[in-house]
């Protein structure tokens, strides 16, 4: 099965799923979007990141910034920061250019390093994408931290790839129902974007039919 291009779901929307679904669900499903520190910080980076005019061309391997990806058999759609082509004799040919390349995307984020699980899955995602478009494979990815200037190395192993298939089934299926779920709510939601448009508090109130519910099961 293929996805069609108006059910292709952002790939950066990965991160705010396993944030909460249902953060998830309100900007991607909704369309509503609240800024905060944490969002204003990452996008002023990714401007960095996203700029055509910095060119980089690094001994045998040369950068393409803000590639734009996606995926019809995983129906995800967005765009790398930056895709490094490192010269290799097992690469892929790559018009316009002499030789083989392997490819590798590189996120980066604002911090420093903290293993978060949900950075190496949209890192996975812009790579399943990478691999569909240009028929390679590819093996890891990396994270640069802005703060401490530090790459981690990423491996795409068959763990982080079977998790990261059932999470986007998981989001595919919420957005074919249209369905914005109600979750647990926690301190995390005092660093929500969308807190005043989710409203948490209410989240926890029960409704009628669940307090007689439970109070004739008593
Ligand atoms: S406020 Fe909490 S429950 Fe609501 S969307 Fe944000 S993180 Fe999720």
């Amino acid at each position: 099965m293929e996805y069609l291009e108006d059910d292709f779901l952002m790939i950066s929307g990965i991160q705010h799923f396993l944030f909460c679904k249902r953060q998830w669900a309100l900007i991607h499903v909704e369309q509503k979007w609240e800024e905060n520190f944490l969002t204003y910080e990452g996008q002023r980076l990714h401007k960095k990141a996203d700029n055509p005019y910095i060119k980089e061309k690094r001994g045998r391997s040369f950068l393409v910034r803000a590639m734009p990806v996606h995926s019809r058999i995983y129906g995800l759609t967005g765009k790398c920061d930056v895709v490094e082509f490192i010269e290799s004799k097992t690469g892929i040919n790559v018009i316009g250019h002499d030789g083989k390349y392997t490819l590798r995307p590189i996120e980066y984020k604002h911090g420093h390093k903290k293993y978060d699980l949900s950075d190496s899955l949209q890192l996975l995602g812009e790579a399943l994408c990478i691999e569909e478009m240009m028929q390679c494979e590819i093996t890891q990815g990396y994270i640069y931290y802005n703060e401490t200037k530090h790459k981690e190395t990423i491996a795409f192993d068959d763990k982080l790839r079977s998790i990261l298939k059932k999470t986007i089934e998981e989001m595919h299926m919420y957005w074919y129902k249209k369905y914005t779920p109600k979750v647990k709510t926690g301190r995390w939601c005092n660093s929500c974007s969308l807190k005043d448009v989710c409203l948490p508090e209410l989240l926890n109130r029960q409704t009628v039919a669940s307090y007689l519910d439970r109070r004739l099961n008593e």
